[in-house]
């Protein structure tokens, strides 16, 4: 619908791409990645977050040839040493799109539409959008000096890890859940009043952008995110759970991130959205969680010689591009009959002694429980025609 390509990347890469894309005091790169060595002494890293790889891999492939943006989703494990608890794993999977090599404000309205409408359409409505801009290489350096001297004397106030975030990531300590520090952060100076006049009038028309979508949104200006690598627009899917901190999914404009690759300055935006998180969600507000496909005939066979028979129904079944199985192990009907039910199918098609010798099938509806014998073509095309 929005003519995004797959991009499938390694599970895991040199830790460099993501040691030198985070930045030293992100929690991820702090405490969250797995990193190891492999035989011949590299440094690996299984993958922390979906976008540093795509964009490893728009360099490495030359993707800045094609025409701009590219467009690109992934739907790929990804690995965090966190306290596993609901809703945290250390092994989770991410659905997530970039769009790569355009600084236009309609993309990152576009991207932010397609997980709206990704998530509308799984049936997942309680939930808001929030926005922000946290500016850029030209209006954030000022603004960060401001937030620094606005918590240069509370720093008694402040739990450690503020003290440490005010050191190297002081964007980040507007992202405490401390409640301690909640007073502080909820009168420190936000970054929406201080950027220069090119992110401002990109972040309007983000929004204008949105509200044509028809997307609408929470601004919070104390949105930022874990990564430290977002320039001007980022956002966030809460869900509207009382209490809940997790989001649903959340990304955003990252402008330097390919120069720190070592390619030249390239735009990008994109998102990430954890599909057990979505799964959960799901089921806190009782949407039905579509289960797997279950096929559409279940062949069971009994008495010698049989076997054949049923290969043969099962072959001709597939043949026709019906999804079939059959009975293993050689039970008994009752038995075969139970493995039919717990396998979904609609259909069981039953073949005896007594169906061999007349060259037709038994062929049961599991639905309505009424069954009849016909002949295997016949039994086929009626499959065909369900
Ligand atoms: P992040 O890169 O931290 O913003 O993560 C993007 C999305 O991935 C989040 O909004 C969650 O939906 C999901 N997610 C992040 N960390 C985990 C985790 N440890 N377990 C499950 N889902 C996660």
């Amino acid at each position: 619908m929005y003519g995004y390509q797959r991009i499938d990347t390694p599970v895991f890469e040199d830790a460099g791409v993501y040691l030198r894309t985070t930045g030293d005091s992100t929690d991820v790169v702090r405490k969250e990645m797995y990193i190891f060595e492999d035989r011949g002494g590299e440094k690996l890293a299984l993958r922390p977050e979906g976008t540093a790889g795509v964009c490893r891999a728009y360099l490495e492939h030359g993707m800045s040839n094609l025409v701009q943006p590219v467009r690109l989703f992934y739907i790929a494990p990804v690995f965090r040493y966190d306290r596993p608890q609901a809703g945290r794993y250390r092994q989770h999977h991410q659905f997530g799109v970039e769009a790569l090599g355009d600084a236009d404000p309609a993309l990152d309205a576009e991207v932010i539409d397609l997980l709206h409408t990704f998530y509308r359409r799984l049936g997942l409505d309680d939930f808001r959008l929030q926005l922000n801009s946290i500016g850029d290489v030209m209006c954030r350096p000022a603004y960060l000096e401001r937030l620094r001297a606005y918590y240069a004397d509370k720093l008694d106030l402040l739990d450690r890890d503020c003290r440490e975030r005010l050191e190297n990531n002081p964007l980040r300590l507007l992202d405490c859940k401390n409640a301690g520090c909640q007073p502080i952060i909820d009168a420190a100076p936000v970054l929406v009043d201080h950027l220069c006049e090119p992110c401002r009038d990109h972040f309007a028309t983000v929004r204008r952008c949105l509200e044509r979508l028809g997307v609408s949104h929470d601004l919070n200006p104390r949105l930022v995110r874990g990564l430290d690598y977002y320039t001007r627009t980022v956002f966030e899917f809460q869900p509207l759970v009382e209490g809940s901190q997790s989001a649903l999914g959340g990304g955003g404009r990252y402008d330097g991130l390919i120069e720190l690759l070592g390619g030249k300055p390239t735009p990008g935006v994109g998102f990430g959205t954890g599909i057990e998180r979505i799964i959960l969600n799901l089921k806190r507000t009782e949407v039905a969680v579509p289960g797997g496909a279950s096929p559409e005939l279940f062949v069971a066979h009994m008495g010698d010689g049989t076997i054949e028979a049923a290969l043969d129904i099962l072959m001709r079944a597939r043949g026709e591009g019906i999804s079939a199985l059959m009975a293993t192990g050689g039970r008994s009907l009752k038995a075969q009959m139970r493995q039919a039910d717990s396998s979904g199918a609609r259909y069981v098609a039953l073949i005896g002694e007594r169906e061999l010798e007349s060259g037709e099938v038994t062929l049961r509806d599991l639905t309505t429980r009424s069954q009849e014998s016909l002949p295997v073509a016949d039994a086929i095309s009626r499959l065909t025609a369900s």
